[in-house]
């Protein structure tokens, strides 16, 4: 009997079965072994709460797929596997971050010395980041311009999850050998209640997403109170929902109620700024790594690892104990539940950067911790945007103002109350400046301030000069 040709399709932010070029190339060419490598040292090791997502999404895929799971450099186990498998080709999607195109490039080079077929494809984006380019063929800063030239570029349109014909591999280690889930202390108890990571957790959060979420995201998706977000962000870092089955399930609906175009059209804008993301750390590598406008490097960042009064503000600003209701909401809804919604995420970040003028790089380290979504172009771009160093970023001026945001986009304190319970007695009209309450309230409120709730760290007004000052200087 003729036996068909394998091939590996190396899983890598792609898992999932459903329109993944990657994949549908080695099911065309005969047999598939899906093999996924852990810890190669070459990449950005994966925070805490990826890890987390990461196990039950192997767990997701490994159950429709004899998944192989190997640990070590990419460019060694790949050739190595190929060969005890008799594999004559490996496949793969391709990555934009600087270190996985390094990794590929060296696994690439690995195999074709070892006479292996290397076949890279594109899978995790709408277009690549070097196809949209501006009249003179140059990379794009501008996101309303680059997204006009996508829209107009268009992308294909989602394929169907190919027939696979399987072959497992012997040996390999057990997920639970990967060592990706924490233990002591186990932070993630009741994340299983929260996220169904997986291709078919994603399809469903997808369909609930909308079906109940889209109509009215446009002025919703503001409201971390209400449920007009996808939530799918975990899940499309994670590939195991291509963005463009997500775009073509937007335009269908939009199709069967033409009411929902425009939201359905803001829902596409969202994922452009993924794509812009994207197309900016293609072009400029060092974008997790340095100011894009180096103006920047010149502002008089407080230190944290030489100033023990900074170290106590990072401190509090990652623990939500600033004394400010809003932003402490949100980086407890971070620290317990690996998401933060958008808003919350653009307040909490200038908070950082310009009420504690502490860089940004140390926030984007604590958002790549701490998020299930935590990616490298999706966050060293949007930290940048809020601290004005970005490419159409923010005006650095433009601060948040931390009450006032909570007043607006929270206006009934249903979040706040949520990740703030020691706050919940207070009145609507005091939960967002408990240090402007009168101390009768306070107390009928069972709150007492520098005990069972912190004064604000810093004062806003003072804060917002001594930034404005700052940037003076550069
Ligand atoms: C300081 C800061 C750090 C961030 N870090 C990350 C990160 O590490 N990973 C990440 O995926 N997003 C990041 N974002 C972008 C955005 O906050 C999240 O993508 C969004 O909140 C995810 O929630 P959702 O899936 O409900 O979004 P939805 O509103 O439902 O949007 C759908 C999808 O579009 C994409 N998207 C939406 N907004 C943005 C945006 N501003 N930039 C890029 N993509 C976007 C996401 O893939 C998202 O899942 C960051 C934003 C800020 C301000």
């Amino acid at each position: 009997m003729k036996t068909q040709p394998l091939t590996l399709w190396w899983v890598r932010n792609d898992l999932r079965t459903d329109d993944n070029p990657a994949l549908r190339w080695a099911a065309e060419r005969g047999e598939v072994v899906p093999v996924f490598i852990a810890g190669d040292a070459t990449l950005r090791p994966l925070g805490g709460a990826s890890q987390w997502w990461l196990h039950y999404s192997l767990q997701a895929l490994g159950q429709g797929a004899p998944l192989h799971l190997t640990q070590g450099a990419a460019w060694a186990e790949l050739p190595r596997l190929a060969k005890v498998a008799g594999a004559s080709a490996v496949v793969w999607s391709r990555g934009y971050a600087p270190d996985e195109i390094a990794q590929s490039k060296a696994v690439k080079a690995a195999l074709e010395q070892a006479g292996i077929e290397a076949h890279s494809v594109h899978g995790n984006c709408l277009r690549e980041p070097w196809e949209i380019a501006n009249a003179e063929g140059a990379p794009m800063k501008v996101f309303t311009p680059y997204w006009k030239r996508v829209l107009a570029a268009g992308w294909n349109a989602p394929e169907s999850a190919p027939t696979v014909t399987w072959r497992s591999l012997a040996g390999g280690l057990a997920l639970a050998d990967l060592g990706l889930l924490p233990s002591q202390p186990n932070w993630a108890e009741g994340w299983n209640e929260m996220w169904q990571p997986g291709q078919a957790g994603a399809h469903a959060r997808a369909e609930e997403f909308f079906t109940l979420g889209l109509n009215g995201y446009g002025e919703r998706r503001n409201r971390p109170d209400l449920p007009n977000v996808s939530r799918l962000s975990p899940a499309i870092h994670f590939g195991e929902v291509s963005v463009r089955r997500l775009a073509q399930l937007a335009n269908q609906r939009a199709a069967q109620q033409p009411s929902l175009r425009s939201d359905a059209d803001k829902f596409l804008s969202e994922l452009g700024w993924r794509e812009f993301a994207h197309h900016l750390l293609y072009h400029y590598p060092t974008l997790p790594t340095q100011n894009w406008k180096d103006g920047f490097n010149s502002y008089p960042w407080r230190n944290p690892a030489t100033d023990p009064t900074a170290a106590a503000d990072l401190r509090a600003w990652q623990r939500g104990q600033t004394g400010y209701p809003f932003v402490d909401a949100g980086m407890r809804q971070l620290y317990q539940t690996g998401w933060l919604h958008n808003r919350v995420r653009m307040v909490v970040a200038s908070f950082l950067i310009k009420h504690l003028r502490i860089h940004w790089q140390h926030g984007e380290a604590w958002f790549w911790d701490t998020l299930c979504d935590a990616d490298a172009a999706s966050n060293a771009a949007s930290w940048q945007w809020v601290a004005g160093s970005g490419a159409d970023a923010a005006p650095y001026f433009r601060i948040f103002n931390p009450f006032g945001q909570g007043e607006k986009f929270d206006p009934n304190g249903h979040y706040t109350r949520q990740y703030c319970p020691e706050l919940a007695l207070l009145p609507n009209e005091h939960l967002q400046q408990p240090w402007a309450a009168p101390a009768l309230v306070l107390k009928a409120a069972g709150v007492d301030l520098g005990t069972t709730y912190p004064h604000p760290i810093v004062n806003h007004e003072a804060a917002r000069a001594a930034a404005m000052a700052g940037y003076e200087q550069i």
